[in-house]
């Protein structure tokens, strides 16, 4: 039977490592410095070559969520009516005009992107155009991350710890994609006694108006909604060791999907994701996440029933690594292919 809980003591202990660790992984400001010159540069580049087309470029992904590291990648979505920028051909040969270097072209990908390489910046990108789903998904985890001091923190510890045992590449790896993992995190947080967080989706109010007049379809308003997770009291130690001890050994993976539109786990049942219903007889262990706007979507999909399995031994593996000892620099260390 796995411990239940931290002492005090042991509380201190941990939460004081993850305090150290995460100062070290916070972004230097000249790391930021050069995330933000990238923008402006790609700006100037593509309204000089094509003027007068309303070219934007924006950030998604941990660049805007601020969950990013100083070798975080940087995702980028232009929008524009320019309807040849979609075929994605244009925009790479201009890039590589300036100077990018490595630049691929994945015209064919359920969404089309660029990926180069910065070499005056030193910064690896990934660009799509007019895909703009995911501005607003970045955009509600960032107001999830402001809400509440501990869960900053959290996630980059736990991003941290995904990236050192390789298990957040869904596109190469056959695991899961650091935004399924984040959604994990936010459901956790959403489910503790009494809630760190609340459902945005969900909950009445507090939304703000943009530019255009249009109300967001998520509460975002930070300034009121800041604090109301205070009751809570759980460290950051607690809430480490609580969080491998609930994906390593509560949830029930059989039964439940994550869900952090609704603030609850749905069953399988009701979301029709039963495993009787999947057809493979493995299904019944399997990582079911709702995407939050495109809840068809199963973020957990990603990983099939093995790659699964490697992940859940690898979450029970830094527990006890944890509840014997808090070796949260052991649990980290970095995974060596045998
Ligand atoms: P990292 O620092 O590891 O790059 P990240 O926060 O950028 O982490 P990614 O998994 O690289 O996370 O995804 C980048 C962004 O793309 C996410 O923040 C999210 O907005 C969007 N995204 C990724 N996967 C999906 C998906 N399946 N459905 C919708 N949006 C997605
Ligand atoms: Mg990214």
């Amino acid at each position: 039977e796995p411990k239940r809980t931290l002492t005090p003591n042991e509380q201190d202990k941990l939460s004081g490592d993850m305090r150290e660790l995460y100062d070290r992984l916070l972004p230097s400001q000249e790391s930021e410095d050069r995330r933000a010159q990238l923008i402006e540069k790609l700006d100037r580049i593509l309204n000089e070559e094509w003027p007068d087309n309303d070219i934007r470029v924006n950030v998604f992904g941990s660049s805007g969520n601020l969950l990013s590291s100083t070798d975080s990648d940087v995702d980028i979505c232009i929008t524009t009516p320019l309807k040849k920028l979609e075929s994605m051909h244009s925009l790479a040969a201009l890039l590589a005009k300036h100077g990018m270097d490595k630049v691929v072209c994945r015209a064919a990908a359920k969404v089309p992107i660029v990926k180069c390489w910065d070499p005056e910046l030193e910064l690896a990108m990934d660009l799509n155009v007019n895909n703009p789903l995911a501005l607003q998904n970045t955009r509600m985890i960032r107001t999830y991350v402001q809400l509440d001091d501990r869960v900053r923190p959290l996630a980059k510890i736990i991003k941290y710890w995904t990236k050192r045992r390789i298990l957040n590449d869904a596109a190469f790896g056959g695991t899961i994609s650091s935004y399924t993992w984040i959604c994990m995190i936010i459901s956790f947080l959403q489910r503790r006694e009494p809630p760190i967080l609340p459902s945005l989706q969900k909950i009445t109010g507090h939304r703000t108006k943009s530019e255009g007049g249009e109300t967001s379809s998520f509460a975002d308003d930070v300034e009121s909604l800041k604090g109301s997770g205070a009751a809570n009291k759980e460290s950051l130690g607690e809430l480490l060791f609580q969080f491998f001890r609930h994906y390593g050994y509560e949830f029930e993976y059989s039964k439940h999907v994550v869900s952090i539109r609704e603030g609850r786990l749905l069953s399988r049942k009701e979301k029709g994701w039963d495993p009787t219903d999947y057809g493979d007889k493995e299904s019944h262990n399997r990582l079911c996440v709702e995407e939050p706007f495109t809840t068809v979507r199963n973020l957990g999909n990603s990983a099939d029933y093995y790659a699964w399995h490697g992940i859940h031994l690898e979450i029970r593996r830094a527990f006890e690594l944890l509840e014997n000892g808090l070796q949260l620099e052991k649990c980290c260390e970095q995974y060596e292919f045998p």
